[in-house]
């Protein structure tokens, strides 16, 4: 079958012909149909520092994808060859305190799919069916693509209650424009999105941010008076791993305010702590999803209306993924979606 492989350890990815994955008894085996670039694929094209720790060559890289069914482990009896599946890109463990209690997202020697062990971007990929999720019908599969990042925007969106509150986003990137719809539907009353980029502040004008704003050109402090807040933004949600950016929500919050923070820093970085203290804020650290009470509420978001379409920006065949990954490093992009059905 065709794969991207990062075959080499240089920059670059390579579509190459390697064998069809084989399934064990508790495994499922897709035909995978689209699939997403993720950050973490262009790190690992760029083959940067983080890479080069992490990835074992040869890998058969990417995690965000939908597929068909084609086979199923003898073990196997909830799916069925023809249903429509994504995958978590999370493969626990299934032993540890964590796992054993239902807390599997907090498991402690996960591995991740297309970074540990054989990824997406391929013809076919085999997961446990403890991995698998199944789409509602009716579903566009642009969007099925997409639920491992949408996951993160959910996970994070809804790590606290947002009904009538003021929520503050920093970072307009895919995950960040997605949380837009995601906390307007769950009632927030303004939401301020922050960015350098001006083609992704435009994305989150449409997606329904109550303002966009270069925090550059623009003071949050300065939004906050327009819209006449008077104490600050009760939610924030950090999507950029920019220290710079992080720092001026820690300024922006509200006494008692809730942070949930996704973006990584690229290194170690300094608050002002007595901020933290004196503000009384919570700051919770994101990873991943909920398995799977996120992908629940993914599917039920979707069938209630809520449109991420507007994210999705770019789309390619497989075996141009050279301008996909191209995209990508532009910045000038939502989602890139590269298709395997042609
Ligand atoms: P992205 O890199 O496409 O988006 C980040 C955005 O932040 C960019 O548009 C960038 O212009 C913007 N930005 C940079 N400096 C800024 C500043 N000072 N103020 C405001 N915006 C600024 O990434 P993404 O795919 O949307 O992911 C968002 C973040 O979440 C990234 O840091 C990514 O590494 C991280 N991530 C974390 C997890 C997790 O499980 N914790 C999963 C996926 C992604
Ligand atoms: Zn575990």
């Amino acid at each position: 079958m065709r794969a991207l492989v990062k075959s080499r350890a240089e920059r670059g990815l390579w579509l190459e012909d390697i064998p069809v994955p084989e399934i064990g008894i508790n495994d499922v085996l897709i035909r995978v149909r689209k699939t997403g670039i993720c950050g973490t694929d262009v790190h690992i094209y760029q083959w940067d520092e983080w890479a080069q720790q992490t990835i074992p060559v040869p890998m058969a890289i990417g995690h965000e994808f939908v597929g068909e069914i084609v086979e199923v482990g003898s073990n196997v009896s909830d799916f069925h060859p023809g249903d429509l599946a994504s995958g978590e890109g999370h493969v626990v463990c299934g032993r540890c305190r964590n796992c054993l209690a239902g807390r599997r997202h907090l498991c402690a020697h996960t591995l991740g799919v297309g970074v540990n062990r054989p990824g997406a971007f391929a013809e076919y990929i085999a997961l446990p069916m403890t991995n698998i999720w199944r789409h509602h019908s009716g579903i566009s599969e642009e969007v099925a693509a997409i639920f491992d990042p949408f996951g993160n925007a959910v996970h994070t969106a809804l790590s606290f209650p947002v009904l009538g509150e003021d929520v503050l986003i920093t970072g307009a990137g895919p995950i960040g424009l997605m949380c837009i719809p995601i906390v307007r539907h769950a009632g927030a009353r303004h939401v301020v999105i922050t960015d350098l980029n001006p083609f992704r502040l435009d994305l989150a004008r449409k997606l329904g941010a109550t303002v966009a704003i270069n925090p550059t050109e623009a003071a949050v402090a300065e939004v906050q008076k327009q819209l006449g807040m008077l104490e600050g933004f009760d939610v924030g949600l950090e999507m950029s791993g920019s220290r710079l950016a992080f720092v001026e929500m820690i300024e922006n919050m509200c006494h008692g305010g809730k942070i949930a923070m996704l973006g990584i820093p690229a290194k170690p970085m300094e608050i002002d702590w007595r901020k933290v203290i004196f503000n009384m804020l919570t700051i919770k650290g994101i990873y991943g999803r909920e398995m799977y009470e996120t992908w629940y509420k993914m599917s039920v978001l979707v069938g209630a209306g809520v449109d991420i379409t507007p994210v999705i920006t770019h789309s390619y065949n497989y075996s141009d993924f050279e301008k996909g990954f191209e995209a990508m490093m532009s910045g000038n992009t939502g989602k890139v979606i590269l298709d395997w059905t042609r």
